[in-house]
């Protein structure tokens, strides 16, 4: 997936969104699209750092595991403390990692996640992209799993409009 994680977590927070939350619909937009990008804010690490050596979705940052954790870290955090605002910011927490477990859904359709890691070296995908076109990217683009991309920036776009 590549042009889809900002548009998902729009989606996300706004199907989601009740009022009575402890953040405003505005919050919880940017919490959800930030959450939804933040697994390939490790593409940092993989370009400046690990010179590309390792696929990126073999960081931690692109394990379900973490961002499963997260989310029954924060909603446990949310259920058992007393503390109003901290109580707020975990809330905050699991929109954040729901939208980051979320962007390894759409990851797995047509890339490797290594969906047991750390405990079992075996990726899945739901798709294959074959290697056909130069650049790489190209590949991606001209697959019919792109228009699950088009389709989810269509249906944000949608949501926007309505105002709903
Ligand atoms: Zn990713």
């Amino acid at each position: 997936m590549f042009i889809a994680y900002a548009p998902s977590g729009y989606i996300l927070a706004k199907k989601l969104f009740r009022t009575g939350w402890p953040v405003s619909l505005r919050g919880a937009l940017v919490i959800s699209v930030i959450g939804a990008l933040a697994p390939d804010f490790d593409l940092l690490y993989f370009y400046l750092v690990d010179q590309r050596q390792t696929h990126h979705h073999r960081y931690f940052s692109h394990w379900p595991v973490l961002w499963f954790g997260l989310i029954l870290l924060f909603y446990a955090i949310r259920r058992l403390c007393g503390n109003e605002k901290l109580r707020a910011w975990a809330f905050g927490g699991v929109l954040f990692s729901a939208a980051g477990f979320l962007h390894l859904i759409l990851d797995s359709m047509a890339g490797d996640i290594w969906w047991f890691a750390p405990f079992v070296d075996k990726p899945y995908a739901l798709f294959t992209v074959p290697a056909r076109f130069s650049p790489w990217w190209l590949n991606f683009f001209l697959h019919p799993s792109f228009l699950a991309e088009i389709a989810i920036w269509i249906w944000a776009i949608r949501i926007y409009r309505r105002k709903d």
